[in-house]
């Protein structure tokens, strides 16, 4: 028996209920399970147990990773990326969620035309404004959208992702979400572009989220348990240097 069943079961029941709080079709909600140090292992028991659409906060963790669980799990990067791993990670995943700057856009859009990949890209915002969070302000959003309109070929803009700030109260999340939910809004009617995606809502927020428009959830503790503070041996830098 698969321990990750009854979980994963309970974590799309209140995916649905939160869902039909806001009117809105569960079928609307993606649930990203976040296997961040957690090993292929658990990646193959969540596969057995129904998820298929992983997120990983790290490109050389996730390099590792990949090639040893199963072919049919699909990768999104979550995580803030430094330009100089952009050419990994247009082989990894199809969907990154973190683009925050115009410098990274150019860099992954090079990257992906050179390895003849089209992955998906997402703006992630800083809504709060908290000074520890990544991502673009709210001000330089449509600088960065009309300039990825103009460049991009390799690279689709999909949507915006935010995290908020870490409260132990959700619903102080919630203006946070609403933020980005009117960004997109307001970036859609500028620019006549479709942005279907909000990434927001993690463990401790995604039925908040939800009620504000979230179509993919970021889920790691409430499917795996905490996450071990320190670095298994097998992400160590060692095992994955052949990597990249
Ligand atoms: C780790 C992480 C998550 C998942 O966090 P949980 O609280 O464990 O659900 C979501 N989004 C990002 C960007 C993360 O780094």
């Amino acid at each position: 028996m698969n321990d990750l069943i009854p979980i994963y079961d309970a974590i799309l029941e209140r995916i649905a209920t939160a869902a039909q709080r806001a009117h809105r079709h569960p079928d609307e909600v993606t649930l990203i399970a976040v296997t961040k140090t957690h090993g292929p292992d658990v990646v193959r028991d969540a596969v057995d147990a129904g998820m298929g659409i992983f997120g990983e906060n790290k490109v050389q963790e996730a390099a590792w990773k990949i090639p040893l669980s199963p072919a049919c799990a699909r990768w999104q990067l979550i995580g803030h990326l430094q330009s100089n791993k952009a050419r990994h990670a247009v082989r990894l995943f199809e969907t990154i969620h973190s683009v925050d700057s115009i410098k990274l856009f150019d860099t992954l859009e090079a990257a992906a035309r050179q390895a003849g990949t089209r992955p998906e890209i997402y703006l992630e915002v800083n809504v709060s404004g908290e000074v520890s969070k990544y991502g673009l302000t709210p001000e330089t959003l449509p600088q960065t959208i009309e300039h990825i309109l103009e460049k991009g070929q390799a690279l689709t803009l999909t949507g915006l992702m935010t995290m908020a700030p870490f409260d132990t109260d959700p619903e102080h999340a919630r203006p946070h979400f609403a933020k980005l939910r009117t960004l997109r809004d307001e970036m859609q009617t500028h620019f006549g572009i479709e942005l279907p995606h909000l990434s927001m809502g993690m463990t401790g927020d995604f039925e908040v989220a939800i009620e504000e428009g979230a179509t993919d959830v970021r889920i790691g503790t409430a499917l795996f348990g905490a996450r071990p503070k320190l670095t298994r041996p097998t992400l160590d830098a060692d095992t994955t240097s052949g990597i990249l």
